[in-house]
């Protein structure tokens, strides 16, 4: 049996209870050194056989998984973050299925979840955007024509951009000829959740890229951009969940 488990952002404790319970029970992890805190491996057996992928491609994963199943083994694939945002984890699953090797999946925090937790901030303001995109800039993985930052970012709803640090002056000038201004409110987190490694970088569009390679941040970095970010400046409407004249299931409203 494989599990494939989200390891959380960084955070040791961020992986969930079941992660945690099926990582200390392999006897085989294979996991994504380019970005895992390999803290977490401390969960596993002291005699469970660690593999990092980063050094390994998709037919050497397949072969330590297929020699495990062969010898009754449980497998762990730990994949950063939730499995299903950038993990690459679909060309695994169906390797996976046409060998009919049984799987199953377990969620975990992505980063961008972290990156809202580090920066102290709800991406969802009622009155500012109640959308939230999660995009990365094309690169040496294209995007689609249909969903390039400069067409996505005209919605100006909050947007986390996932893998594009490095591209921090085009993100920059694809979201200004979107339409964002240059005094639009954008933060860099480093290494989010990461005990001792993370860093926030808060700007503007207008100076945020000086900031970034001051930082010399150029990967393991989500870019948030939005209103939401303004927040403090009191733009948003507070929430009808608590509002005394507003009634829901749970509770009647008080005139
Ligand atoms: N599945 C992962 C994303 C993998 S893609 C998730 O759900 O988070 C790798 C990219 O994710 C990195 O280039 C970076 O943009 C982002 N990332 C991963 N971990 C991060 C962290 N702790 N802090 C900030 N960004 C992170």
């Amino acid at each position: 049996m494989v599990h494939i488990v989200g390891a959380g952002p960084g955070d040791p404790e961020l992986i969930t209870l079941k992660g945690h319970r099926l990582l200390s029970e392999a006897d085989v992890v294979i996991y994504a050194g380019s970005l895992i805190n390999e803290q977490i491996l401390k969960f596993c057996k002291h005699e469970a056989e660690i593999y990092n992928s980063a050094q390994m491609m998709l037919e050497e994963v397949l072969h330590v998984i297929t020699l495990a199943e062969r010898a009754g083994k449980t497998t762990v694939r730990l994949h950063t973050g939730d499995p299903s945002i950038y993990g690459a984890i679909q060309e695994q699953m169906d390797a996976l299925e046409a060998r009919g090797i049984e799987f199953d999946i377990t969620p975990g925090v992505s980063s961008f979840l972290a990156a809202a937790a580090s920066l102290k901030q709800e991406y969802t303001l009622p009155g500012v955007t109640q959308t939230v995109i999660i995009t990365r800039r094309g690169g040496r993985t294209p995007v689609p024509d249909t969903e390039t930052l400069k067409k996505l970012a005209q919605h100006q709803t909050t947007m986390c951009i996932f893998l594009s640090v490095n591209l921090i002056a085009e993100v920059k000038r694809d979201l200004m000829s979107a339409g964002f201004k240059s005094s639009t409110p954008i933060a860099v987190v480093y290494k989010a959740s990461w005990p001792g490694e993370e860093k926030i970088l808060r700007g503007r569009l207008d100076n945020i890229v000086e900031q970034v390679r001051e930082a010399n941040i150029d990967r393991t970095a989500l870019i948030i951009i939005g209103h939401c970010l303004d927040a403090k400046t009191g733009n948003y409407q507070p929430s009808k969940l608590y509002s005394p004249k507003f009634g829901h299931m749970f509770r009647q409203a008080r005139s």
